[in-house]
């Protein structure tokens, strides 16, 4: 009988687990802790565990994460891991050093099926959904690799991490069940205690799973915006067919005052010559024409195979002072890792290319 992999189970879902091995309830919280604070994953080891629910566990369940295929350390401080989730499924994560946060950027699905076309992921195409283990695996297992580089002088800082950003590999909101989860988690305070405030969720704008990701775990959004116009936007990002940007603007004007008491991020790549003219700086001044936002300008890192280069920073400097003087809050996020492959699927398919 293939074993239950309860790694990315949240409180609820094992203490169901449990109620059906006849084990009592309160023992849900004493495995969470034992694997998520203090990092074990053997039932043998649980020491407050009595014998007879150890047996039941050992023989039923398993606890398994992902484990690390590549690892590139930039010289910035960037780090990109390659998950091997299995044959010829990779996923990717990064660690990113800003001011005084620690982020990592994780992913929720193998692949893409929104083939955004500056995006090296859409490119290889969709394989399925991470499972919550594997999602929060990529956490658990860089908490305890980052401990181990610390020690052994790889690198010189080991700081908890911070923020978590769902901004890596795949659209998230189309992995809810996972992605829910994996929130539960995270904020629980017995196991990583990230607060509401430090957890973002990026999306290209899947309107249901929006809606349903404030009503159920009421976390921080950003959406990928890229363009103030359909045509554009579509050519970008060809989801904007179903949900475009009129949809997305009605939505968030709708719910501002039930859903959201946080500000929507909207991520706008700067691309040169096709989405970084001052027209379109006036556009978006109009468009985000509302306290609920902010708006981040992201120099784009170039990827091979994809047909669009960064806009020179003055460029994005000039973009940004139309904007603030429209009154609008904006911040630059410069390109991290740039000698190693630390865009979005860049390391997975510069792997997977040479694999095959
Ligand atoms: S940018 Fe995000 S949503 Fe678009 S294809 Fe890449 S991973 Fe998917």
């Amino acid at each position: 009988m293939k074993k239950i992999n309860i790694a990315g189970f949240e409180i609820i879902k094992l203490k169901k687990l449990l109620k059906i091995l006849n084990v009592n309830y309160f023992h849900g919280i004493q495995i969470l802790k034992w694997i998520h604070k203090k990092g074990v994953c053997n039932f043998i080891l649980m020491s407050n565990i009595s014998k007879l629910v150890k047996y039941k566990l050992f023989n039923l369940c398993i606890i398994k994460f992902p484990i690390i295929e590549k690892e590139e350390i930039s010289s910035d401080g960037t780090i990109k891991w390659l998950f091997k989730i299995s044959k010829n499924n990779y996923i990717e994560s990064v660690y990113m050093l800003e001011e005084n946060r620690i982020t990592l950027c994780l992913s929720s699905q193998i692949g893409c099926v929104l083939n955004c076309s500056f995006c090296n992921t859409g490119k290889h195409g969709f394989n399925r959904n991470l499972y919550s283990s594997e999602i929060v695996g990529q956490l658990y297992v860089i908490k305890k690799r980052l401990y181990y580089l610390y020690i052994n002088n790889i690198i010189f800082s080991f700081n908890e991490i911070s923020n978590i950003v769902i901004m890596g590999m795949g659209e998230p909101l189309l992995n809810f069940n996972n992605l829910s989860s994996f929130l539960l988690l995270i904020r629980n305070n017995s196991f990583y205690n990230i607060s509401k405030k430090h957890i973002i969720i990026s999306s290209a704008g899947i309107i249901p799973g929006i809606h349903d990701l404030y009503i159920y775990n009421d976390v921080s959004l950003a959406i990928s915006l890229h363009a103030t116009n359909d045509l554009l936007r579509t050519k970008l990002m060809p989801i904007n067919k179903k949900y475009n940007i009129n949809m997305l603007f009605k939505f968030f004007c709708l719910y501002k005052n039930v859903l959201f008491d946080a500000k929507i991020t909207i991520e706008y790549i700067m691309l040169k010559g096709i989405n970084d003219y001052n027209y379109y700086a006036y556009k978006l001044i109009k468009l985000l024409n509302d306290d609920i936002y902010k708006i981040n300008l992201i120099q784009f890192n170039i990827i091979k195979n994809v047909n669009y280069v960064s806009s020179l920073m003055e460029r994005i400097y000039c973009f940004q002072n139309i904007l603030k003087q429209g009154g609008l809050i904006v911040t630059i996020r410069k390109i991290k890792g740039l000698d190693i492959n630390a865009s979005c699927g860049q390391l997975f398919g510069k792997f997977v290319n040479k694999k095959i």
